[in-house]
């Protein structure tokens, strides 16, 4: 039987990378997405390949149009098909302004790189799931807490989370008749380069009990949940949110 396939993006390292592990681990040929030249990736290339599973790196911005192109390209020639696309690639504000002082460059950033990205891949992946019927596809978002939670001194990012969630429910919807689930996957604290910043903060409400399950999330625990969902262990649910916290938001 053909092995199923799965493009990551931002599967170069953090969350991705766990997502790719596990995806890996469940039997998925893997293309790897990332903005770094393939030089600079090619050990953890190697270590996805270590179980035979064939990886291959597709570089490029997913906020610009022409490199997302280029990614999918490479992807669809390489593999022919694909069967789950994940939608992870991001970046947080490079400096926290207050919303009243976001600039339109951060807020650019943000929108283009986290959501614009997201979008147009979706709709590009989407249309070919669509033209091969029988393909058992399925979308997964990564978004954030964030969707939800107003942190004020970080608003591009939040709105971009909020629009991903919304944007998971429409894909959902239009898809659903052609047997296509879209899942939003909703990590909290995850320990990445992105949350290198939060460290000393969060480690102070881990030790003052503030967290229903006092530990750090890693890339393992949000790779574990995308995993599931691309394997289809989920059949009759599509447009939902699975939050992988470890209860932080329900605790507040
Ligand atoms: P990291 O900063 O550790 O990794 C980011 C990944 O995205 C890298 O693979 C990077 O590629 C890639 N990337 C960045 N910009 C682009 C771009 N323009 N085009 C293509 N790829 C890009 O982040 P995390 O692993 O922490 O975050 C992954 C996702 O999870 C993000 O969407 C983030 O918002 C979300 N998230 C993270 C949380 C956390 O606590 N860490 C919590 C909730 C959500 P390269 O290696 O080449 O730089």
């Amino acid at each position: 039987m053909k092995r199923r396939t799965a493009l990551i993006t931002g599967g170069s390292r953090g969350i991705g990378l766990g997502i790719a592990q596990h995806l890996a681990q469940h039997g998925f040929d893997l293309a790897i997405n990332g903005v770094r030249p393939e030089e600079a990736v090619q050990e953890t290339l190697q270590s996805l390949r270590a179980a035979g599973t064939d990886v291959i790196y597709c570089p490029g911005d997913v906020s610009d149009a022409a490199q997302r192109a280029r990614v999918l390209q490479k992807a669809y020639g390489h593999f022919g098909v694909l069967h789950v696309l994940v939608n992870n690639a991001g970046v947080a504000p490079k400096e926290r302004k207050d919303i009243l002082e976001t600039t339109e460059e951060s807020y650019d950033r943000l929108l283009d790189t986290n959501l614009k990205g997201a979008f147009f891949l979706t709709q590009a992946v989407a249309g070919r799931m669509i033209e091969t019927p029988g393909l058992n596809g399925c979308i997964i978002n990564i978004s954030s807490i964030s969707a939800t939670v107003a942190s004020v001194n970080r608003g591009e990012y939040c709105i971009a989370k909020a629009g991903l969630s919304m944007m998971t429910q429409l894909f959902a919807v239009r898809l659903g008749a052609h047997g296509i689930p879209v899942y939003e996957v909703r990590p909290g604290v995850i320990a990445t380069d992105m949350t290198a910043g939060v460290q000393e903060k969060y480690d102070r409400l881990i030790e003052n009990g503030l967290l229903v399950q006092p530990r750090w999330g890693y890339p393992d625990d949000v790779g574990k949940a995308a995993a599931m969902l691309a394997s289809g262990a989920l059949p009759y649910s599509t447009g939902q949110v699975l939050m992988v916290d470890g209860g932080l938001t329900i605790s507040r």
